[in-house]
């Protein structure tokens, strides 16, 4: 128990299962940080083909689809063990917005990291603010994060907060089983099925869709969300350096960013009797032979 990478307790199981929280064992109150980020809606987003950046402007923000399970999953933990939910996002001011959706849903409080310069920060300067950022919220027991963002779409995050913490993560959790005696139980999707592993606590787990099935809002959580007090912690609260963070402190460069060309090589065949059809029918396949499909 308690690698890094957490260590196999069951042997890979075959696809599918069931769906859901497996309700083994749940322990103690836990403090539970849920890092959501806020993205455009998908459909509406556009790129700076000059700058390699998402144009924002104009565009509706929304929780990151993928968030919301794992803020059910956070919710569900909470439930079940007893404590509290805290959820962060780094953005822009208008980022508020997304946790106080989290907090319509239940989640106990939230803090905005919002800074002129975390602007332009990569993966990795991300992480290192939501890690600063986790670090000044301890005690916590577990992190739990969404499997990756619908516009960055990279997934790194949630290990990358582990790593700058020092933390055990287990990616891809399809199911938590339970949590006790410091130990976290759960069920993450492989290749070829799923592999059950525990964790030492504390640690980070990033949730697959198929982990939860989130709530909607409450009439009385929406009324707590407009009046909660959303403190905005910066660079400097967080004892960052504004050089360390930011498009000059990320190590990685958007060189060139194009849409894939998605050009396939077609033939039509146009039967309008049998010999014709049998003719294309022969045709394809040979091509489906040549391919070695068939
Ligand atoms: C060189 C470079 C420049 C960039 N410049 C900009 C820029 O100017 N403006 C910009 O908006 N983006 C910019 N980005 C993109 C930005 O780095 C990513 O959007 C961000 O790091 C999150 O990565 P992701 O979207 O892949 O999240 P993923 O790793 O896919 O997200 C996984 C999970 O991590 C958590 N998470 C991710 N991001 C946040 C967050 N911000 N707050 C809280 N939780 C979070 C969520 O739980 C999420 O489900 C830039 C990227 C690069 C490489």
């Amino acid at each position: 128990m308690g690698c890094p990478c957490g260590d196999t307790v069951g042997t890979v199981e075959s696809r599918p299962h069931v769906a859901g929280t497996g309700n083994l064992f749940f322990g103690p109150a836990m403090r539970i940080i849920l890092p959501i980020k806020q993205v455009p809606e998908t459909t509406g987003v556009r790129m700076d083909e000059a700058t390699g950046t998402m144009i924002r402007e104009g565009v509706e923000a929304i929780v990151n689809p993928l968030d919301l399970y794992a803020i059910e999953a956070a919710l569900a933990l909470r439930e079940a063990c007893g404590g509290e939910v805290l959820a962060i996002s780094m953005g822009p001011p208008a980022a508020a917005k997304a946790l106080r959706e989290a907090i319509a849903m239940g989640v106990d409080s939230a803090v905005l990291l919002s800074d002129k310069a975390f602007a332009g920060s990569d993966t990795w300067a991300t992480s290192y603010v939501l890690a600063a950022a986790i670090r000044r919220l301890e005690p916590y027991d577990l992190i739990v994060c969404g499997e990756r963002a619908t516009d960055g779409d990279t997934g790194q995050v949630g290990p990358g907060i582990a790593g700058f913490l020092n933390l055990p993560v287990l990616t891809y959790v399809s199911r938590v089983d339970g949590i006790a005696g410091g130990v976290c139980r759960a069920r993450r999707l492989v290749e070829n099925g799923y592999e059950t592993l525990e964790m030492q606590l504390p640690g980070v787990v990033t949730v697959l869709k198929e982990a939860a099935d989130p709530r909607l809002p409450t009439l009385r959580g929406k009324q707590r969300a407009k009046k909660v007090e959303i403190p905005v912690w910066g660079a400097a609260e967080l004892g960052i350096a504004a050089d360390e963070v930011g498009l000059g402190g990320s190590p990685t460069r958007v060189i060139r960013i194009f849409r894939p060309s998605l050009a396939r090589k077609c033939e039509t065949a146009v039967a309008s009797d049998e010999a014709a059809v049998d003719a294309a029918a022969d045709r394809l396949l040979e091509m489906l032979r040549s391919k070695g499909l068939v």
